[in-house]
């Protein structure tokens, strides 16, 4: 029940990368997939790696809002 769907292919880029212009686009740090990596709003990792990364920092998370 709490199954999430497996990530597609490493050629698929994140869903981010289709709303964000495409010189904020970069490879996840993780797995190399195109996310939107740079810019305000960009993150090192694309969501399928994040996921994980979020839930081993627990409450910890480190990533702070750079919202003005
Ligand atoms: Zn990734």
């Amino acid at each position: 029940m709490t199954s999430t769907p497996p990530p597609p292919p490493l050629s698929e880029p994140d869903p981010s990368t289709f709303t964000c212009p495409g010189s904020l686009v970069g490879p996840c740090s993780g797995c190399q997939r195109r996310t939107h990596k740079y810019g305000n709003g960009g993150l090192p990792l694309c969501q399928w790696c994040m996921r994980p990364a979020r839930e081993s920092w627990g409450s910890t998370v480190r990533f702070t809002s750079t919202r003005p």
